[in-house]
């Protein structure tokens, strides 16, 4: 079975998944990638601890006083995020309290956002406690893992928000967001994301969102049958690269190949000429008849 982040990976540079998935290469954790760790993190804590948050809420307050509840407990899980992570975070050279910093206004954002759809919610429904949380739409699933047998695809969806019968996927993502749409890596990744909850929840997925945390757009994808066939057809292809033993062009783009920091392994034939050959050996030993 392949995973959904392969499909993107194949998209961005097809050499990159075989060096990393078959010849078993791997890159450093670099900034970018911790950061993004803590912000995903922080969210899936938001998510699992909205019930409790929203159960709590028994009687009507002010909204200033539902925002400053939400911010407290967004701050206190980004700051419990940080703690787990530092580790990682000192590795890359960055310190604790400045990611904490850069990632603070994000998630008081979403504590705005949220605490202000909660506040509408229940003055205008005059529900509270258990009836506000039961009677709340979206409800939002988060960190879902599918893999489905069928699709002969796994994933792990950031976040689900179901609106009684239909379920729309969300991919969180940091970094540049393009000037309309969604990168094309992001749209086939979130594509693949609806297959597996119709799939999985045996639900017709209508749209699905890219959500880029760092310039806070939304940005909508809508489902049909090319975009759906579309995705099958990539999980051929990541699966055909995956069972050969061929080493992939190049990227052809330099300011992929700038960046990445598989660059010199990538571009010294010899080295993995051996590292292929070696592998190719392996595998013919353990398929051997004894
Ligand atoms: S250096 Fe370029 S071609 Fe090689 S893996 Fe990286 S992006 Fe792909």
């Amino acid at each position: 079975m392949i995973s959904v982040t392969s499909l993107s990976s194949y998209l961005y540079c097809q050499r990159k998944l075989f060096l990393e998935r078959v010849l078993g290469l791997f890159e450093l954790p670099k900034a970018a990638l911790i950061k993004g760790t803590v912000r995903h993190e922080t969210y899936d804590l938001i998510n699992k601890g909205e019930e409790a948050l929203v159960r709590s809420i028994t009687k009507l307050i002010l909204f200033e006083e539902l925002n400053a509840k939400y911010r407290r407990e967004y701050d206190r899980m980004l700051r419990e995020t940080i703690i787990k992570n530092k580790q990682q975070i000192i590795g890359v050279e960055l310190l604790p309290e400045d990611l904490f910093m850069q990632v603070l206004p994000l998630i008081r954002n979403e504590a705005g956002t949220r605490s202000k759809q909660l506040f509408d919610f229940f003055s205008k429904h005059n529900v509270f406690g258990e009836e506000l949380w039961q009677k709340l739409t979206p409800k939002i699933l988060s960190e879902q893992k599918i893999d489905s047998p069928n699709l002969g695809l796994k994933g792990i969806i950031d976040q689900i928000e179901v609106y009684g019968e239909e379920y729309v996927p969300i991919e969180l993502k940091t970094g540049k967001c393009p000037k309309e749409g969604v990168w094309p890596g992001h749209r086939i990744q979130v594509a693949a994301y609806a297959l597996l909850i119709e799939d999985f929840f045996k639900k017709d997925v209508k749209e699905a969102f890219v959500n880029y945390l760092d310039s806070q757009e939304r940005r909508q994808i809508l489902m049909n049958q090319f975009l759906r066939l579309e995705v099958v057809g990539l999980i051929d292809k990541v699966k055909s690269l995956l069972s050969r033993y061929e080493l992939p062009g190049l990227s052809g783009n330099e300011n992929k190949c700038c960046m990445c920091s598989l660059k010199d392994k990538c571009f010294d034939d010899a080295y993995l000429k051996k590292l292929l050959e070696d592998k190719k050996s392996k595998t013919l030993n353990i398929r051997a008849p004894t």
